[in-house]
């Protein structure tokens, strides 16, 4: 059935091709408008013509809980390029070189996981005795609201320093990308929610392809497919508003030019909305987007000359390690000669301002101290890449300044990692804010 109607999409995120994709599939004529040159916003891969291949901006890793990206990536072909763990298994190692293996056993949660930490060998028996208090953390509801942050959550319930060190950080620093003290309670549940409560939600998920053959080459497939119009080059001055401010009514762009449309998502990025409204209609409407904090992640690709070893990585099957005491957080095997590096939270350890030089001197070092056998002549050649706006910071103030996808105009939305979905800015926040808006707007159509 052709519903008849039309819908601007500005941005083409993850989240815009979210909301584009679900209004597709129920035949609106969406025509998404891009300021820059490439689809994918902050969740792109760039050609590297020396190697002569595609490589991404950073690692994206997914989990058994993001229940809106699979349905996203079934719609568009791309489901089967995901790489499911069976049980939640990680290695971690040390600066002393000693590896860790946690894993998760087949059992229902909360035994999957308390049985998991009692069997961690990074943790000592006065650890293993708090381990069982997680049981607070995961029933959840007397505890919104009583502490300031995570980081003091997880003090007052007993978790230990090496809990903190050799568990809770990693997770935080890779969901969050930011100390479990920048971290909002309300948050954090929400996210213990979803990944600890079934066995299948915890389990990592790394897709086998790169980011545009994940993400977003099928969903312009898709989208041509069902008719969609794609803009690039085409940046979005302002969204337009009747006088009352109840309707959207243009989107215009710098050459004068207006497009009028039944329907308006907005998909920009925090640090771009503003600019999107006069400063009447933004001061009217209530918004706050510029107060959110950005936190930078770094990657850094690594060459090797020959083939990288097994025994090097410890035999990490799935391809992931887990630095700890180190700047850098994760290694990832991409390949038999590429090992792509992550630095989360860069910005506190003064990482985002140093040279690539400094950092590439720095991730040496950090693999010098951790990985048996490496040597910094196995490495051909290097690549850094900084995004110092990676993603939003959830604190407890974050909540004040993120609005829900459905607006008061009622033809005009927002979708964005950063609009309100309760979860820290990640693929699955930007796909489930595109889903909202698309959900409402088939809802009001039929
Ligand atoms: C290095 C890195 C690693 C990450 N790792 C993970 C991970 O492991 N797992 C995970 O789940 N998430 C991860 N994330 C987060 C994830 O990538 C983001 O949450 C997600 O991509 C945000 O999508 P979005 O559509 O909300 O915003 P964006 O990707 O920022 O898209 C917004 C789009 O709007 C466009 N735009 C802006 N202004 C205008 C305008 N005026 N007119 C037209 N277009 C405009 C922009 O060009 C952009 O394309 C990572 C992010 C980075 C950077």
């Amino acid at each position: 059935m052709r519903s008849g109607k039309t819908v601007s999409v500005i941005g083409s995120g993850i989240a815009g091709l979210s909301a584009a994709v679900f209004l597709a599939e129920k035949n609106f004529k969406v025509t998404i408008f891009e300021s820059s040159p490439k689809p994918g916003g902050r969740a792109y891969s760039f050609f590297d013509r020396e190697r002569n291949q595609f490589f991404d901006n950073g690692q994206h890793i997914l989990a058994g809980w993001y229940k809106n990206t699979f349905e996203y990536l079934k719609i568009i072909g791309s489901y089967d390029k995901l790489n499911f763990q069976k049980q939640l298994e990680i290695n971690f190692i040390n600066a002393d070189k000693k590896v860790y293996r946690l894993k998760f056993p087949d059992l229902k949660p909360p035994l999957n996981i308390l049985t998991g930490l009692l069997k961690f060998g990074a943790l000592n028996f006065r650890d293993k005795k708090e381990v069982l208090k997680i049981r607070k953390l995961l029933n959840g509801k007397d505890l919104n609201g009583k502490f300031d942050n995570t980081g003091e959550l997880l003090l007052n319930i007993g978790q230990t320093d090496n809990l903190i060190k050799y568990f809770w950080e990693p997770f935080i620093y890779a969901v969050f990308n930011t100390v479990p003290e920048n971290v909002s309670v309300e948050i954090f549940l929400n996210v213990i929610k979803k990944g600890f409560s079934a066995n299948q939600n915890s389990v990592l998920v790394i897709p086998e392809v790169n980011l545009n053959d994940l993400l977003i080459n099928d969903a312009l497939f898709y989208l041509q497919n069902k008719n969609a119009e794609i803009n690039f080059n085409r940046i979005v001055k302002r969204i337009e508003f009747s006088e009352d401010l109840k309707t959207a009514e243009y989107v215009s762009f710098e050459d004068g030019s207006k497009i009028s449309q039944d329907y308006i998502i907005s998909a920009v990025p925090f640090f771009a909305f503003r600019k999107l409204f006069d400063e009447k209609t933004y001061e009217s409407k209530g918004f706050k987007a510029e107060h959110l904090k950005s936190s930078c992640i770094v990657s850094v690709h690594l060459f090797f000359h020959n083939k990288i070893s097994e025994s090097m990585l410890s035999d990490n099957s799935f391809g992931m390690t887990g630095l700890i005491g180190t700047d850098v957080q994760w290694l990832f095997k991409r390949s038999d000669f590429h090992l792509s590096l992550v630095i989360s939270n860069a910005d506190a350890s003064g990482i985002t301002e140093m040279s690539n030089e400094e950092i590439y001197n720095k991730c040496l070092k950090d693999l010098k101290s951790t990985l048996t056998e490496f040597d910094e002549t196995m490495i051909s050649d290097y690549k850094v890449i900084k995004e110092k706006r990676a993603t939003f910071i959830p604190d407890k103030e974050s909540s004040k300044y993120r609005p829900g996808q459905i607006t008061e105009s009622r033809n005009f939305f927002i979708a964005g990692d950063w609009t309100d979905t309760k979860l820290p800015s990640t693929i699955e926040g930007a796909i489930l804010s595109g889903r909202i808006c698309a959900d409402k707007i088939i809802e009001s159509e039929y």
